[in-house]
Parts: C-alpha cells; sequence; structure tokens
C-alpha cells in the first residue's frame, strides 16, 4: 500500500516530466487550471483511480494532463482556485440530482458570470427558490438552467464563487 508521501512522489515526477523546469518548485508554477470533469473511469497521475478530475495545461509548453481534486492541492497553491474544485464537484452533484429546483445563489453567480445564463433566465429564477411547484413548462426551463449551470460550472472554475460560510 502506498502512503502519501510516495503518491506525492509519483504525482511530482510525473508533473516535471511534462513540464520546461526539471525542479519540482519550479515546473508546479507552470500550471494553471482550466476545467474540470466527471468520468466514471481514470486515474490521477499519482496513479490513483478518480472521478472527478482537474484538468490543468502547462503555460509554457501547452501540455495539458488532469488530476483528481486531492492531487491538486499538492501543487502548495501554485495553482490558481485549485481550492474550489472540491466544491465544484459537490454543487454538480446536488444540481444534477434535483435538475427541477432553484440551483440555489452561488451557482446562478458563478454562471451568470460566465455567460452561461440570461438575464431573462435571472428574471425568471427570481423568486422561485423557496417554490416548490412549477409549471411544466416552467420545470422544463429550470431543468434547462441547472444543466447550463452545470458545464458552466465545469468549465469556469475561475469564475466560481466559494461559499465563505465553509472558512
Ligand atoms: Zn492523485
Amino acid at each position: 500500500m502506498n502512503d502519501d508521501n510516495s503518491d506525492k512522489g509519483q504525482l511530482r515526477r510525473e508533473i516535471i516530466a511534462l513540464s520546461l523546469a526539471d525542479s519540482w518548485e519550479e515546473a508546479k508554477r507552470e500550471w494553471g487550471l482550466s476545467h474540470v470533469e466527471y468520468r466514471d473511469e481514470g486515474y490521477c497521475l499519482c496513479g490513483k483511480r478518480i472521478k472527478e478530475r482537474c484538468y490543468i495545461t502547462n503555460r509554457k509548453n501547452n501540455n495539458t494532463t488532469h488530476v483528481g481534486n486531492e492531487c491538486i492541492k499538492h501543487f502548495d497553491g501554485a495553482i490558481a482556485h485549485a481550492e474550489h474544485t472540491k466544491e465544484i464537484f459537490k454543487l454538480v452533484k446536488k444540481i444534477d440530482k434535483s435538475v427541477y429546483h432553484h440551483p440555489g445563489v452561488r451557482a446562478v453567480a458563478t454562471a451568470y458570470a460566465a455567460g452561461c445564463l440570461s438575464l431573462a433566465d435571472i428574471q425568471f429564477l427570481a423568486g422561485k427558490e423557496k417554490r416548490r411547484h412549477l409549471s411544466p413548462s416552467q420545470m422544463r426551463w429550470m431543468r434547462d438552467i441547472n444543466n447550463r449551470i452545470i458545464r458552466g460550472l465545469m468549465a469556469n472554475p475561475d469564475k466560481y464563487i466559494p461559499d465563505r460560510r465553509k472558512t
């Protein structure tokens, strides 16, 4: 059984191999978060099975790869917005389970900032936070909004507005 340090060691070696720099301290600063995706199968660079993929791009040589939402934290803060990926996956799962309900203000704000919602969507959502009963056409609209929000959250982790109450 690998301990945490050897997983970290493998992650570092793989990242260095994909970077221009040949030291971890420099290599980790070449990378930025591009988007996140959920896939049933796959592995992190550390060798662990993962479903929640965080895609990262190297700014110097344009290499891309993905790591899990735990390993992205091993970049010691060098990757901006990495601390949000876990919360984004949690929120995406929650919205996916109740697509006919209001997705919550943080999700709406992120998706609007990412350009995934129109003003008409925002007006539609206003006042529907507590409402449980929607007409069939309103339900379809709500589901459509939620699907766009899920895509918007995963495509734009940099626009995510974190839940400050948790910190
Ligand atoms: Zn990993």
